[in-house]
């Protein structure tokens, strides 16, 4: 009889103690979901998106193009080790150039999304500084423009580019960005019809829309008229 006193208190007590750690939780999960509710911040719809626009710049300033538009793709390869240089050169992703390039950029990409397509962006404005670190890697100008004379991309007006489809697939253009070879050659005809076809469609698009193109490698895009700009060292901020 007394044993079975003892396991009764013994279990009510348990039973107890359950119940009011169970509360406890219960409770502090209540002030959690209400805390939640509180920080919750408002969803942004895609018309309320709110961009840079073009008014007091100068057609020569340097601007971060997503600043003005999220209707492009991008895979920075230099601020990655994904590259020919196989080290990152850069202290992070962005995408810089010129007003003058970005407003042709624009207008190319308004007319790729026609044909269920949109830009993919490699490389853009390149500082000097980069130009030097990377010349210091590769010091040959098969591959590496020299500092010293500059590359458009260090006047803000040459673009690596391919196309993926708007949900970002790429579409094939026969190698991969900085294949050096014969493979990547614009007047290279001798590949199959639907890398031919991507490629004129990049090609023939960025033409309209005042670039143009050199002939060993399918990704570079130079703005017409940016080879007199200044070889620029301006550097973005990381932060
Ligand atoms: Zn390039």
């Amino acid at each position: 009889m007394k044993k079975l006193i003892f396991v009764s208190v013994i279990l009510m007590l348990f039973s107890s103690c359950k119940d009011t750690s169970k509360q406890k939780v219960k409770n502090s999960s209540d002030i959690k979901t209400v805390e939640k509710q509180e920080e919750k911040p408002k969803k942004i719809t895609e018309k309320e998106k709110v961009f840079r626009t073009f008014e007091n710049l100068a057609d020569t300033t340097f601007v971060r193009l997503a600043d003005f538009s999220d209707g492009f793709a991008f895979d920075m390869r230099y601020a990655t080790k994904n590259n020919f240089l196989k080290e990152k050169v850069y202290d992070c992703a962005e995408c810089y150039t010129r007003v003058k390039t970005v407003k042709a950029l624009l207008a190319a990409n308004e007319e790729f999304k026609k044909s269920g397509v949109k830009i993919k962006f490699y490389d853009c404005y390149r500082p000097n500084s980069v130009q030097y670190k990377m010349w210091a890697i590769i010091p040959n100008p098969q591959y590496v423009a020299n500092p010293k004379k500059g590359s458009i991309h260090n006047k803000g007006g040459a673009v690596d580019i391919t196309l993926v489809s708007l949900d970002g697939e790429e579409l094939d253009m026969g190698t991969d960005f900085d294949y050096f070879g014969k493979r990547a050659y614009l007047d290279n005809f001798d590949l199959p019809k639907e890398i031919l076809a991507n490629r004129k469609l990049l090609k023939e698009t960025m033409e309209k829309h005042g670039f143009w193109s050199t002939r060993t490698e399918w990704w570079h895009y130079n703005l017409q008229g940016s080879h007199k700009d200044k070889i620029a060292n301006f550097k973005w901020n990381c932060n």
